[in-house]
């Protein structure tokens, strides 16, 4: 079988299609994009040197509203990704009801190698190459791995070079003084604190009986650590690429934190270099796990905050969480799915735990395009009822079908994205 990101999305998609009883020529539509964008851009290196990049945007679906999605800088965006990205996101938009359609972008290189003055370059080709096919009104892109509001601020401007029309809700994710919204570094973090606390409450569990190991300690990782220990919930595992740590009495994420910024990697917490303190760790009943084998860590609840695949077929089996909320992307191989619900594991998917991002993106959209400012309690205040709104529409589909929250998730995407195509004749 074909395990490409595209295909793993569509077998996700087909599952969904089946149970509302699609037909054949539904499914085709639902599962083909409106239009691939695939250029070809050409840089000025720092050496003088003209390079060319491949260059992508995918509008896949956009019958609830305009196309949304991040841009990509990454060696490994190929067109079969940005594909499988586009459709999560008009997926994800629909499970949280924003009026918003499903778009991804990317280009393929590796920013690393090159200079602020260079990936400055390489993001002002991108919009000259795409300028034509987004717009407030048309596609809408964002931040999305190795991009920032720094880049979205260039891409803005090249955009309305271009138009010489001002409009700063073509673009989300951008710097406070162009316009970006107050509340949208922790939005991502805030959403899935929102939708996890309904399934505890909705369980009958108690913050203080659970345990959480986080993966990953970026913008999604730390911020999530932060408000779950805040809210009493004991955090007993925290991880980043060079390793993690678990304490049975729990970890304070910002004294992890401060030692993260000074010494770059979590495990420095208890050990320089691999030379660990043994006493410390026996007092403080700890352990120091390598990265890959972290999500096995005993815990209550497991948050991958980091990669895509983190759980795979190999590691899935000794998972010993009960409750898994992916605030990644994709962090869940499709082989893992069955493993981890013939265990009983509950997974909250990520279409649901982490689209309180692309819900604050979307009210950064609406704030521009009506020349409001919103504070931050506001955000909030506005966030919360479209999460927990989303958690039980997908928690309710998932026990009338018996099926998985993943399942139920994309149930209720297709449910909607057909509903409006089929409204606008827009089937096949
Ligand atoms: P980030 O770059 O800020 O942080 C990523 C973190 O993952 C870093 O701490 C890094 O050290 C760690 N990491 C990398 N490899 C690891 C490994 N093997 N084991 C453990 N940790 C590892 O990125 P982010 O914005 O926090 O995004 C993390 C995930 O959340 C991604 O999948 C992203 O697509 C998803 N996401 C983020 C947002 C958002 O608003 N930031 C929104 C939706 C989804």
């Amino acid at each position: 079988m074909n395990h490409s990101p595209f295909n793993n999305y569509l077998v996700r998609l087909k599952q969904a299609s089946n149970l509302l009883k699609l037909s054949a020529n539904e499914f085709k539509s639902l599962s083909t994009p409106n239009r691939i964008l695939e250029k070809t851009i050409e840089i000025k290196r720092d050496n003088g040197k003209k390079e060319k990049l491949k260059a992508y945007r995918v509008q896949f679906n956009n019958a609830r509203g305009p196309y949304k999605g991040g841009i990509r800088f990454h060696p490994l965006a190929d067109l079969d990704e940005v594909k499988a990205l586009a459709l999560g996101m008009a997926v994800k938009c629909a499970v949280v009801g924003i009026p918003m359609g499903g778009g991804k972008g990317g280009v393929q290189f590796d920013p690393k190698q090159y200079s602020p003055k260079e990936i400055e370059a390489v993001s002002r080709a991108w919009m000259r190459a795409m300028a034509e096919y987004v717009g407030s009104k048309k596609d809408i892109p964002a931040p999305d791995v190795y991009t920032n509001g720094q880049i979205m601020a260039y891409m803005l401007d090249e955009y309305e070079k271009i138009t010489g029309e001002s409009d700063p809700g073509m673009i989300t994710g951008k710097p406070l003084s162009i316009g970006g919204s107050l509340g949208r570094d922790t939005a991502t973090a805030q959403g899935g604190v929102y939708v996890l606390e309904e399934l505890v409450s909705t369980l009958g569990l108690k913050r203080k009986d659970l345990r959480v190991a986080v993966q990953g300690f970026g913008n999604a990782g730390y911020h999530i650590a932060s408000i779950l220990h805040g809210l009493g919930y004991k955090i007993v595992g925290l991880s980043d690429s060079k390793g993690g740590i678990w304490s049975a009495r729990g970890l304070d994420p910002e004294e992890v934190s401060a030692v993260k910024e000074k010494h770059h990697a979590i495990t420095e917490f208890y050990c320089k270099g691999t030379v660990c303190d043994m006493e410390r760790l026996m007092r403080e009943e700890a352990k120091v796990f390598s990265a890959e084998d972290f999500v096995t860590c005993d815990c209550d609840i497991l948050i991958p905050a980091a990669l895509d695949n983190a759980i795979d077929g190999k590691n899935a089996k000794n998972i010993k969480a009960k409750i898994i909320m992916e605030l990644a992307n994709d962090p869940t191989a499709p082989e893992a799915d069955s493993i981890l619900a013939k265990k009983k594991i509950i997974v909250i998917p990520d279409v649901l735990a982490n689209a309180g991002g692309v819900t604050v993106s979307y009210f950064e959209w609406v704030q521009n395009i009506t020349g409001q400012r919103w504070s931050e309690e506001e955000v909030r205040v506005k966030l919360k009822p479209i999460m927990l709104k989303a958690f039980g529409d997908v928690w309710k589909i998932s026990k009338e079908k018996k099926v998985t929250l993943r399942e139920a998730a994309f149930t209720l995407a297709v449910q909607r994205i057909s509903e409006a195509m089929r409204e606008r004749g827009a089937f096949l």
